[in-house]
């Protein structure tokens, strides 16, 4: 099989000839090894970098054959990048590893996730062993958002950053996903195939800074549930019904501070009025923002299903081997 590698780059110039001098020595190792055809490749994105990525990629697409490049006329975001990149190397391998530029996942493990292709899985997620390598925030905040992202019915790996691999069935679907906000790492579980965790040590980065600082990652967890979960309008609703449920103790207390002389006039209207009032407002926002939730899935024209494979050619059904059955499917990150 043919293996792309797909790497997004965003002012990585100091990491990059490392990077790519590690991915060619696997590719080559991989191809002596008889686990990948020649023609396999890695393509390196350049995300509108400011500093010398983009010059440093066309020195290697000259100089080695196994680096491919392309550049995006403007900084796109990680990704949207990878996207960009994925979708470039769909047409060209069999198989589509996606792993930062930075050097901080443990590269060995896409030896695995090729013999785990080869045996017949589509996705194969490389998933953080620990984060021992991460501040306790980093960690924390993390772990947080996971937890989140589950209550609210977003399902995703747990632990898995976008380090994977795709087969290109799994790719050709991934292309029909038409939104804008993207977070792949909640649409992918979404692609169905066979899929498995490969597990691994996350290293410190290798050269250069994180590009996502901490106002980038608050967007991103933003995103990942806004794009996936309508539930926060929901909370809205039930909010208000709830409040209207108080406002009916809240009825009963009035009139007992009435009867019993505790009120000043005027209070007992004024109470009910605030309570009910404040319910009704939101059970119709939440009303509102229910149908806002439907128009917002429809916009984003997700697909609704994906033909995998399809008999129906009755010509072809003499020669029709059955296949071997499929293998097992684990739950991924389970
Ligand atoms: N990246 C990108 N565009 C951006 C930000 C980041 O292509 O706007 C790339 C970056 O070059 C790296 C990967 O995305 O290869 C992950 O970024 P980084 O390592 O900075 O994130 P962290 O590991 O700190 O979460
Ligand atoms: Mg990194």
């Amino acid at each position: 099989m043919i293996l792309g590698i797909v790497s997004p780059c965003y002012n990585e110039s100091a990491v990059l000839p490392e990077t790519a001098r590690r991915l060619t020595q696997l590719l080559q190792e991989l191809e002596a090894e008889g686990r990948v055809e020649s023609g396999s490749f890695v393509l390196f994105v350049d995300d509108g970098s400011t500093d010398t990525t983009w010059p440093l990629i066309r020195r290697l697409y000259r100089e080695n054959p196994y680096v491919l490049g392309l550049s995006l006329s403007a900084n796109a975001g990680h990704q949207n990048a990878l996207l960009a990149g994925l979708m470039t190397a769909r047409g060209m391998a069999d198989a589509v590893v996606s792993v930062d530029a930075d050097l901080q996942d443990d590269l060995s493990v896409i030896a695995r996730m090729v013999d785990l292709y080869a045996e017949g899985y589509e996705i194969v997620y490389g998933v953080r062993r620990s984060r021992r390598t991460d501040t306790p925030f980093k960690r924390g905040t993390a772990l947080a958002f996971y937890r989140l992202m589950r209550a609210l019915g977003v399902r995703s790996v747990y632990n898995h950053a976008d380090f994977r691999l795709m087969g290109r069935r799994a790719l050709d679907y991934l292309a029909e996903f038409k939104e804008r906000n993207l977070f792949l790492r909640g649409i992918v579980p979404l692609l169905g195939y066979n899929t498995t965790c490969v597990y691994y040590d996350r290293h410190e980065r290798f050269a250069g800074e994180s590009k996502y600082p901490l106002r980038k990652m608050l967007n991103f967890a933003v995103d990942g549930i806004t794009s996936f979960s309508v539930k926060p309008v929901r909370l809205i609703f039930f909010t208000g019904l709830l409040l209207l449920l108080l406002t009916a103790a809240a009825f009963v207390y009035v009139f007992y501070a009435l009867f019993t002389g505790r009120a000043v006039a005027g209070w007992t209207s004024l109470m009910l009025s605030v309570w009910f009032l404040g319910s009704i407002v939101l059970l119709a926002i939440g009303v509102v923002g229910e149908y806002i939730g439907k128009i917002y899935v429809e916009v984003k024209e997700r697909p609704r299903y994906h033909i995998d494979v399809l008999l129906t050619d009755r010509n072809g059904k003499s020669d029709f081997s059955p296949e071997e059955p499929p293998a097992p499917r684990p739950e991924a990150g389970a």
